[in-house]
This record gives structure tokens, C-alpha cells and sequence, in this order.
């Protein structure tokens, strides 16, 4: 499979060095030139396979040429030690994407692009250095998806006193391969501090240096995974069509990788991208232009993005027609949310986290405006409710936190902390 840059479709690139550069030298993001199709039999026994058979078979022909079986297969294994099930809630069904080790969706995606790096610098007798920038959310899944794999040291930077105490046990608590840096300053200053180093010529010369950040097409292809095992376990089940899949949004990630699995043939109908105020794509897909613009905050944090990036892959693949016909949209305040989470475990006991009450309160308005047929309807749960305990537990009481979670709060954060500037960063090296 050749892979292109969003902005040019002339220079080819193999899927390793898509996956070593992240994002493309013009600015764009890598894509596959064509997304593959399951075959006839694989799309047959999407509800009878394992987990691990479904993400071999839906892997496979995006990386066939660089990456043998037996590989795969291994990476597989050692990325997904954990489950997607599918959990019947009121009338529908929660995809819980939270059983990974730092209990939310991106562990899937971080832990299968770390196993690549690996894979792909086997040969190599220098270690690959990670430089990584977060706001707190995706540093937990990066560090605990590289932690301890081989041939791999990360350093995650964030800004000090920023991050929850969980985030920073999660970013600072492993050690071992995985260093973290905090900086006095914002978000916005670790994130200069890693650009600068990726393009520093005196540092690449010393060192292999890579970033994971989350357009990665490493991290988007095994999310496609659970969609197609979702779909098959409802297929399987002679559950009603439509399906409708309804995905929490932020950066489109997720929603991206749902629409390839559609597209590869999972039995997927029609998608809701759930927005929070941050409604950016929900306005573009009711025929508005499309208008990038600051995030605004709220309660579901990891979805407050004004400037979703995988937007510019999903409209390389498919005309603003096409998406409009195949995804609804909807953008659902702070107080929806809560009432949300409030009315769900009431009437069912099952506590939502922010993120998933936003995809879960998206299908009631859109079923509620007539804009989604009768059919069978499937939230993704990108978060477990006990790391939202702070919005979710005044809703519910008390939600026990998952062993992953407690084990964390368990460990001390060590880090060393330097001013926002890059000399002093560079003196780390
Ligand atoms: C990152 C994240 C999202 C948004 O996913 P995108 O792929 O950026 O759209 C939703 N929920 C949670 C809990 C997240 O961490």
C-alpha cells in the first residue's frame, strides 16, 4: 500500500516512513492511496472471528508489503490484551472502548503505533527518541503504550502544574523508557519546545528522533478494528437495521477510522459525529461552510477542539456530499451532557462519562428531530466515567474506578521540570 500526503498526491510514501514522519513534509496527513475491502469471507465472519483475527484482517492489507504475517500478528497481540465489548444499555448499545490500561480509547491507537516504531527500528542499534507534547489526555495512553518497548525512550513533555494528579501519575509515574519533562508554561510552550527539537540539526544528528502525535496514521487504522468487530457482533445478533454508529468527536480520528471500517465493508449503515459546543464539523455537516476556530472549554475536554485535524483526511477521501449523506451531526451543551449522564443512570444504573453522555444525548436529539430512522444504535464509550469522577460522581455517587486507574493513583510522578526554553531542553539530550 502507497501512502500520500493529503496536499499532494504525486510523491508516494511506503507506510513506514508515513508512519516515522507523522505528518507529511508539505503540512498534510498521510492516507492510504485507496482503502482497502475486506474479503467476502472475512466480511462474512466479521461476527464469528476474535478480536485479534478481526484486527489481522483489517491491518493486514493497509501495511502487507512491509510488515510480515508472523509480525502482525505479534503486534497485535501485544498491542490489544484487551477486549471492545459490546454492552446492551437502555435500548442500545455502549461500545466500551475503556478496558485498555489508562481506560480510554486511545490505548488502542498508542499502543499498536508503539509496537510499529519498534517493529520498524528493529535493525537499528541506537534507540528511537520520542518527543511528545500533551495537555494531560493523550500523555497517559502514550506513555503506558510505550512503556517498555524495546528500542523505544519517550519524553512526554506538559505543562507544570496543569495536568490533574492522575494525568501527571499516568504521564510521571511509570519511568523505566518513559521520561517526564515538566514545563513551566502552557501547553502551547511544550508543544514549541518538541518542534524545535524536531527540527534542530545539531540534535538529529546525535539522535533518532520521531513524535507520536495523534494524526499518526499509525494510531488511526487499528481504531477501524472495533468498529468492524462491532458491527459484525451486531450483524451476528440479527440486530435491526440501520446500524448507527454514534461517535464522540474531537479531532475525527475516531469518526475517520469508523468510516474506513464502513468503507472495508463492516455492516455500518450511517454515523453520528457527537460534538460538545465545539461544533465546528456538526455546522458543516448541516451545509454550513467548513470555519476552523478556537476550542472552547468544557466538561468533555478531550473533544474540545475547534480545529479538528483529521478533517482534512476525511475530505481527501470523500466529497462534501458523501459525508453528509453518511454522517449526522449535533452539538450538545455542558448542562445536556449532565442531564444526560443524570437520566441514563437513572433509568439504567449505567454511568456514562462526559464524553460518551455526549454521543449518548446526540442520538436522543436527532431520533427526537425525526433525523435517524428506527434501527439499532451504538454509542462509543471512549472514556470510563471514574477518570470524569469530578462531573460524573455529583450525578450518580460514587463510581468505582477500574484496577487500571487505581493502580495509578497508587504511583509518585517524577519528573524533572525546566523553564519554557530550549536551551534548557536541549541540555537534557
Ligand atoms: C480523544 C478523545 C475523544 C475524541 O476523539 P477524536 O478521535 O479526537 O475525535 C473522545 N473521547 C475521549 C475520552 C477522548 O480521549
Amino acid at each position: 500500500m502507497r501512502y500520500y500526503s493529503t496536499r499532494d498526491r504525486n510523491e508516494p510514501y511506503s507506510f513506514a516512513s508515513a508512519v516515522v514522519r507523522g505528518l507529511a513534509p508539505d503540512g498534510g496527513l498521510f492516507v492510504p492511496e485507496e482503502i482497502p475491502r475486506f474479503s467476502h469471507s472475512a466480511a462474512a465472519s466479521l461476527g464469528s472471528m476474535s478480536f485479534h483475527e478481526i484486527a489481522y484482517e483489517t491491518i493486514r492489507p493497509f501495511v502487507a508489503d512491509e510488515i510480515p504475517a508472523s509480525a502482525l500478528e505479534d503486534i497485535i497481540h501485544g498491542a490489544f490484551t484487551f477486549d471492545a465489548p459490546l454492552n446492551p444499555v437502555g435500548g442500545r448499545f455502549m461500545l466500551e472502548l475503556f478496558h485498555g490500561p489508562t481506560a480510554a480509547f486511545k490505548d488502542f491507537g498508542a499502543r499498536f503505533m508503539a509496537r510499529v516504531f519498534a517493529y520498524l527500528r528493529r535493525n537499528e542499534s541506537h534507540p528511537l527518541k520520542i518527543l511528545v507534547a500533551t495537555s494531560g489526555d493523550t500523555g497517559g495512553a502514550v506513555a503506558s503504550g510505550f512503556y517498555q518497548v524495546e528500542g523505544i525512550n519517550v519524553s512526554i513533555l506538559y505543562p507544570k502544574g496543569r495536568v490533574t494528579s492522575l494525568q501527571e501519575r499516568q504521564i510521571a509515574g511509570l519511568g523505566g523508557n518513559i521520561d517526564a519533562i515538566a514545563v513551566e508554561g502552557s501547553f502551547d510552550d511544550c508543544q514549541r519546545l518538541v518542534k524545535s527539537a524536531l527540527s534542530d540539526a545539531e540534535l538529529n544528528k546525535r539522535l533518532a528522533l520521531s513524535s507520536a502525535n495523534s494524526i499518526n496514521i499509525a494510531r488511526l487504522i487499528p481504531q477501524s478494528v472495533y468498529y468492524a468487530s462491532a458491527a459484525g457482533g451486531l450483524k451476528a445478533r440479527n440486530a435491526a437495521k440501520p446500524f448507527v454508529f454514534c461517535v464522540p468527536s474531537g479531532n475525527l480520528g475516531n469518526l475517520t477510522a469508523g468510516m474506513y471500517a464502513a468503507k472495508m465493508g463492516a455492516p455500518i449503515d450511517m454515523f453520528v459525529a457527537a460534538a460538545n459546543s465545539n461544533k465546528t464539523f456538526s455546522e458543516y455537516l448541516e451545509g454550513e461552510t467548513y470555519t476552523p476556530r478556537e476550542s472552547a472549554a468544557t466538561i468533555s475536554n478531550a473533544m474540545d477542539v475547534g480545529a479538528p485535524s483529521n478533517f482534512e483526511r476525511l475530505s481527501s477521501h470523500w466529497s462534501a456530499d458523501e459525508l453528509r449523506r453518511m454522517i449526522r451531526g449535533a452539538s450538545i451543551s455542558d448542562s445536556e451532557t449532565r442531564d444526560a449522564i443524570a437520566e441514563v443512570y437513572r433509568n439504567t444504573a449505567y454511568p456514562l462519562d462526559p464524553h460518551s453522555a455526549v454521543g449518548w444525548q446526540a442520538i436522543t436529539r436527532l431520533r427526537d428531530n425525526g433525523l435517524l430512522d428506527a434501527g439499532t444504535y451504538t454509542v462509543l464509550a471512549t472514556a470510563h466515567p471514574a477518570k470524569f469522577a469530578h462531573v460524573v460522581e455529583p450525578l450518580t455517587g460514587a463510581v468505582k474506578p477500574p484496577p487500571c486507574l487505581e493502580e495509578a493513583m497508587k504511583r509518585s510522578a517524577r519528573s524533572v521540570t525546566i523553564p519554557p526554553d530550549f536551551d534548557a531542553f536541549k541540555a537534557l539530550f
